[in-house]
């Protein structure tokens, strides 16, 4: 015998039909040369995408870094991501942390959980940074990949403020850097020293991707991790540090290994550069901070 096991009746869903001839956004790019789409409000149907993980049953990871005094961004990113983040599927915040203490005790909706690793930190803050490489590569495939499907691995001086969803999820993403995504090639504040690993000849480079927010499935989040951390220690040994820390390392990993998703500005905006007419929605923004009174503390 041969059985077929219907788990429900597939639901009739109704939406607008795609228009071939009426493209939604004429105003931005919204795919890569290699065919890789680039996320802007309009270009998805969210009901199309949620019906599609949810028969997946797929289980995100965010993760953050709260070291030294970073902590104090955590209640405000954890609250407004229970708001705003992947809201109705499962979810496990990766709080990295030297001090286990300052870490507020939130109530998560039903699905969701915060998971603390203690870790080390470092005396600057470049290192701090620059560390979170190492230390995503070694909890994925220790741990992560147990638990979740993808990682999305974020700064934590943030907070959400609309809905980022599913509409994210690729085998590996990057995020276009509010500041610069305007600029030419020359514009981009690639290391741009030949002896570094980081380094990008001027007439290279895609799009100058932020430090603060890319992911992926864990395999592809190991495989970049592993190459930034890898670059930077060969760095340090000839006693080099790109310009921009493990910013410049990862612009250097998806200049050779494509992301197959790019996420637009409104994934990572600063209010501090305004409000551009292409912005439609701010899904992410910097919560502002002295970096004197923070940073080295
Ligand atoms: N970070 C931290 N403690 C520090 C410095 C940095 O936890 O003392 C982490 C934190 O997650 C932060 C990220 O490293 O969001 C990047 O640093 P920062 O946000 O200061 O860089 P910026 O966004 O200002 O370039
Ligand atoms: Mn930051």
């Amino acid at each position: 015998y041969r059985y077929i096991i219907f788990c429900g009746e597939e639901k009739r869903m109704l939406y607008p039909k795609p228009e071939t001839l009426k493209p939604p956004r004429t105003d931005v790019l919204t795919i890569t040369p290699w065919l890789a789409p680039i996320v802007w409000n309009g270009t998805y149907n969210i009901d199309v995408l949620n019906a599609q993980f949810h028969k997946r049953g797929v289980r995100v990871g965010l993760t953050i870094f709260a070291i030294k005094k970073y902590t104090v961004f955590v209640q405000t990113f954890v609250e407004t991501a229970e708001k705003f983040f992947m809201v109705g599927h499962k979810v496990n915040y990766y709080v990295f942390t030297d001090r286990p203490n300052d870490i507020p005790n939130i109530t998560l909706a039903e699905g969701r959980q915060l998971v603390v690793l203690i870790v080390p930190s470092y005396q600057r803050w470049q290192e701090v940074s620059m560390r979170r490489m190492e230390m995503i590569r070694d909890f994925s495939s220790q741990r992560f990949i147990n638990e979740v499907d993808y990682l999305v691995c974020v700064d934590v001086d943030m907070r959400f403020s609309d809905e980022v969803g599913v509409e994210i999820l690729s085998d590996v993403f990057g995020t276009l850097h509010p500041g610069f995504y305007g600029a030419g090639r020359q514009g981009f504040t690639y290391e741009r020293r030949p002896e570094s690993q980081a380094f990008i000849p001027g007439d290279e480079g895609d799009f100058y991707y932020a430090g603060g927010y890319f992911g992926g499935t864990i395999e592809e989040v190991y495989k970049l991790t592993n190459f930034c951390h890898n670059a930077m220690m060969t760095d340090r040994e000839n006693k080099l540090e790109a310009v921009w820390h493990d910013e410049s390392y990862l612009n250097k990993y998806f200049l050779y290994h494509k992301p197959t998703k790019i996420l637009s500005v409104e994934y990572l905006w600063d209010n501090g550069f305004g409000v551009p007419d292409i912005l439609k929605r701010r899904r992410f923004v910097a919560v502002p901070k002295n970096h004197n009174a923070i940073r080295n503390k």
